[in-house]
């Protein structure tokens, strides 16, 4: 299913969580919607939503801070009531990274699910270190700007992992409050 594409303006301001200077419809799918949108990419690319994939996508899109694999065995396991190995784990990770369902939180080792699995963007994670969650924000011009300074020392730039840690509002707001 594809979103509905907007007007060229559409005469509000641009929203923080919509990528910036993109032509196309960017849009955020949550919860039901999103599983859809990531089965829809995987078979798209000649892949099988297989009931494994299903589940392992289910677990992170509802994990509410990005999971490790060992939290997803677990999970998973005990949602499958039987023992599922580690490996195939990494490897429907490994398969959903690569499609673009899933990304990787390099700072914390874990993953989440791309609420965009059908456009390729930079994204930037606001990672929270006092409760774990990761905020995901696009803002294709910071990353150009990266990709630019990389390129600038004679580098060519595959794949800028840009994190930020600190607090989120929640977390911010209880550590003033005491
Ligand atoms: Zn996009
Ligand atoms: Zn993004
Ligand atoms: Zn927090």
């Amino acid at each position: 299913m594809r979103a509905a594409t907007l007007p060229e303006s559409i005469g509000t301001p641009n929203l923080a969580a919509m990528a910036t200077a993109t032509k196309h419809a960017h849009a955020h799918h949550h919860g039901a919607a999103l599983a859809e949108a990531a089965q829809a990419e995987l078979e798209a690319r000649g892949e099988q939503w297989t009931q494994l994939r299903a589940a392992v996508f289910d677990i992170l899109n509802h994990f509410e801070k990005p999971a490790s694999a060992y939290d997803i065995t677990e999970q998973l396991s005990a949602a499958q009531g039987r023992r599922i190995a580690a490996n195939s784990v990494y490897r429907i990770l490994d398969l959903f990274v690569g499609s673009n369902l899933a990304q990787r939180i390099e700072s914390a080792n874990a993953y989440i699910a791309n609420p965009h699995p059908g456009c390729r963007h930079d994204c930037i994670f606001l990672v929270c270190d006092q409760c774990g969650q990761a905020i995901h924000v696009d803002d294709d011009a910071v990353a150009a700007k990266v990709r630019e300074a990389a390129e600038r020392a004679g580098f060519a730039p595959e794949r800028p992992v840009i994190e930020v840690h600190g607090l989120c509002t929640d977390c911010a707001a209880k550590s003033t409050v005491s």
